[in-house]
């Protein structure tokens, strides 16, 4: 039944190939910039010390067992999910037309908002029922939005000129896209380009999508880890949710928590202000739920319960924030130093865009071809379209990088 023609072998993701080739690698001077996920000064994996004091705090509850959740996750947990995201005094929150449903991380919380607008999305024109992408974006964004079976389109994103965003071009598609359509946008940290509209250009976003009736499914797989303020990097989100949208979150905890196993994640819908706003999310809220019972049944819980215990505790959120300013700063320090190298250097071209650009990547512009080079002549792993990951530079590699990085440009 299951012969090659039916089942043909699929390609391997291409993000974990790299990491494969990587460990297989035993060169001392290799360099891992691929996989998105922190690293700390010496290339290790970084608990952050709230996690650990909340884990310490969790192992002395004697009240704790290993039940199920309720389907719809932990209270505490999407409660104070709701609240980081939206904000403490947000309207959505106290006219109650906020739902909020523990998923497993982002790639889950995107998959359930998925599955709902291609199961009950109605839009205003018939052909609008369509889900609009970066071009590029987060590579299994493809993946999720087709396997729901939600025809898919793109608008521009990136400007191979200027190495920032390409916001006329971004716009104008917006404009053009049949009312009602579905646009998918990066809360902030956009993967895989480091490049985030401006808060005056997400103005102009919002207002052209209200005009048009679209509807905006936001990606937040970064919070507090981008710029290192939780407020900051929901700006765009807060702003859309002011302006009275229809939307939908995926929030994921991966980055900012450095919970990238545990899963810990929450999907929003967020119902515009109307007399009825309350009753559509009830409404909307008991479908997803009843999609989430055939889906997982019910999601994990200890990453949630860490995460619930941070959000919800004063002190240990305080320390949180700590945290994130030292993966953010880390993060700033590398960019900075990555950029005066290749300066000193002169390296061919500008390079002004790795510290303009945010969060866990940079798009370097680097070719497929010096992408190869930079891989067989000198052991740096990343990805085809010039992406780095810049968590997995540090002092002890950055003059390599720097100097692999000047050898394949010139
Ligand atoms: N969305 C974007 C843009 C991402 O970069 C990621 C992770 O790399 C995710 C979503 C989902 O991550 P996770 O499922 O690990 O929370």
């Amino acid at each position: 039944a299951f012969s090659a023609d039916v089942v043909p072998q699929a390609a391997e993701d291409p993000l974990f190939g790299l990491m494969a080739a990587y460990k297989k690698d035993d060169d001392s001077k290799k360099v891992d910039l691929g996989i998105g996920a922190y690293r700390d000064d010496n290339a290790k994996p970084w608990v952050l010390p709230v996690v650990k004091a909340a884990e310490e705090q969790l192992r002395k509850d004697p009240n704790l067992n290993h039940e199920y959740l309720p389907i719809a996750g932990l209270a505490d947990f999407t409660s104070a999910s709701q609240k980081l995201i939206l904000g403490k005094s947000s309207q959505a929150i106290a006219e109650n037309r906020a739902f909020s449903i523990q998923a497993v991380s982002g790639t889950g919380s995107l998959h359930l908002g998925a599955l709902f607008l291609a199961r009950f999305y109605n839009p205003p024109a018939p052909d609008a029922k369509t889900i609009y992408v970066s071009t590029p974006t987060w590579a299994n964004h493809n993946q999720i939005f087709t396997n729901v079976k939600l025809p898919m389109k793109s608008y521009p994103y990136f400007s191979k000129e200027t190495k920032g965003l390409d916001f006329e071009g971004m716009s104008s598609t917006i404009e053009s896209a049949p009312e009602g359509s579905i646009i998918v946008l990066h809360a902030c940290a956009h993967n895989p380009t480091g490049v985030d509209p401006t808060n005056d250009q997400w103005q102009q976003l919002a207002q052209l999508m209200k005009r048009k009736s679209h509807f905006p499914f936001f990606d937040c797989a970064y919070q507090g880890f981008a710029s290192g303020s939780l407020a900051t990097d929901a700006w765009a989100i807060n702003h859309f949710v002011e302006q009275g949208f229809e939307m939908m979150i995926a929030q994921s905890y991966a980055k900012n928590f450095g919970l990238y196993g545990e899963r810990a994640g929450c999907f929003h819908f967020i119902a515009a202000p109307a007399s009825d706003a309350s009753d559509v999310a009830a409404r909307v809220g008991s479908q997803l739920t009843l999609l989430q019972r055939s889906e997982i049944s019910n999601p994990p819980a200890y990453g949630a319960r860490v995460a619930a215990l941070i959000l919800n505790d004063e002190k240990l959120f305080a320390q949180w924030e700590e945290d994130l300013r030292t993966m953010s700063g880390r993060i700033k320090d590398m960019r900075k130093a990555l950029r005066s190298k290749l300066e000193e250097k002169k390296t061919p071209g500008t390079w002004n865009h790795i510290t303009d650009q945010i969060g866990m990547f940079s798009f370097t512009g680097m070719s497929e071809q010096q992408v190869a080079r930079l891989r067989e002549e000198f052991h740096v792993y990343m990805t085809k379209n010039g992406r780095i990951s810049m968590a997995g530079l540090n002092t002890h590699n950055i003059d390599y990088f720097a100097d692999s990085m000047n050898n394949v440009v010139r």
